[in-house]
């Protein structure tokens, strides 16, 4: 007999996210099944977590040894996992320093509080951060704060202050936004919740140009976009710009809970007691994250994203083709977004649920898809096969 898990959800915890009809008990690759045994592909992947697929035995492993090990020890001392996780993340990145934190929103914090002492000991108390509209950066306060979306916010205020909110992809909007008080710009490379809103050719690195002429920091918010989600390690690559101080989470673990903020050694400001976490850089997440990085260089993930971007493009292209109903497509590497003329999104995922695709509702009229960056050409044909009758039953 199988256990009404939505009746125990709605009687006991709080709501605050529309879920699905879906109980997930299991996973594997770009599979999940459900506790009636019915299978999806997932191109949700976890909201772009579960990037070397699910229950990937490399991971897996390392947790089991790991706990079988060392599950915790405070950062009053030197643990193996933290510091291999360390190195491998700076000695393939362009950042020199990390701190190892336990989720997006966290790392934000961390590097918010990174620029503020910067500005302290440099800029003469410098504070003020410019982030995008229609940015996402977390759900802590001062990630809310720094979140360029009324909705997010308007019912916590009084909020942080400190940001000045510009559009997206205009920098002379964020140079009429910077003064004396300016310490960083933040962004994402490619706005994901946002609406996977990517960034015309050159927008990044002329920010990035304004920054080192005006001193100011640059700081990418890679949480979404980091670990191979847009065809190269981090998505500061693909646009050929370094930032000054980038945050990590989502993909990072591979599906356990962790995040991480990295810094230019300029950028360095903190001193000893400025920043601390408990469970930040734990030995259990870190031995999963090392397996997770570990597994995307040496089994050359980020070639399979751009190999599967190729794919995704031509496919989205004809089905946009195909029905009159798509607006727009939108997307890089493994993270695409299809806009419709209407808000259909509600429904689309609902029929894609029942005929075996798991995608993302972005906006009303907005899906997401974000498969594990293993996916393989087959499996996201079986995808398109479905979201095209999905869309048939839509369309008429
Ligand atoms: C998801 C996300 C966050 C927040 O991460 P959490 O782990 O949910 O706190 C921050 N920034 C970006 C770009 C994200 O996509």
């Amino acid at each position: 007999m199988s256990t009404n898990w939505q009746e125990i959800e709605k009687k006991y915890y709080m709501f605050v996210v529309k879920r699905q009809p879906i109980v997930i008990v299991k996973g594997d690759g770009s599979y999940v099944w459900d506790d009636n045994g019915k299978k999806y592909i997932d191109f949700t992947s976890g909201w772009a977590v579960n990037n070397v697929g699910h229950s990937n035995k490399a991971i897996s492993k390392a947790i089991s040894e790991q706990a079988n090990t060392l599950l915790q020890t405070s950062n009053q001392f030197y643990t193996v996992p933290q510091l291999k996780l360390a190195e491998i993340l700076v000695e393939n990145s362009c950042l020199d320093k990390i701190f190892i934190c336990n989720s997006g929103t966290e790392a934000n914090e961390g590097a918010i509080k990174l620029a503020r002492k910067f500005g302290k000991k440099n800029l003469n108390n410098a504070h003020e951060i410019i982030t995008a509209f229609n940015s996402f950066h977390g759900r802590t306060m001062m990630s809310v704060a720094a979140t360029g979306q009324p909705k997010y916010q308007d019912i916590f205020q009084p909020i942080p202050t400190g940001f000045k909110h510009v559009d997206y992809n205009n920098l002379e909007e964020i140079k009429k936004s910077t003064n004396d008080n300016t310490v960083a710009v933040m962004l994402e490379p490619v706005q994901g919740e946002g609406g996977v809103n990517i960034p015309s050719k050159d927008y990044l690195k002329n920010v990035r140009k304004w920054c080192d002429d005006n001193g100011i920091l640059l700081i990418f918010d890679e949480v979404q976009t980091g670990l191979g989600r847009l065809g190269k390690l981090f998505g500061y690559e693909v646009f050929d710009v370094e930032p000054d101080i980038m945050t990590l989470a989502k993909g990072l673990g591979g599906g356990v809970p962790i995040g991480a903020f990295l810094a230019k050694e300029h950028a360095c400001a903190f001193d000893p007691g400025d920043h601390g976490s408990t469970f930040g850089g734990n030995a259990l997440t870190c031995a999963a994250a090392f397996a997770s990085t570990e597994y995307i260089l040496n089994e050359k993930v980020v070639d399979n994203v751009s190999k599967m971007e190729k794919y995704f493009k031509e496919e989205l292209n004809l089905i946009q083709k195909e029905y009159e109903i798509i607006d727009q497509i939108r997307g890089m590497g493994l993270l695409w977004a299809i806009q419709f003329k209407s808000e259909i999104s509600a429904d689309l995922v609902s029929i894609c649920n029942d005929n075996g695709l798991l995608t993302n509702p972005l906006r009303p009229n907005a899906i997401r898809l974000m498969p594990p960056l293993t996916v393989e050409i087959n499996e996201a044909s079986k995808a398109f096969s479905i979201l095209r009758k999905s869309l048939d039953k839509l369309s008429n």
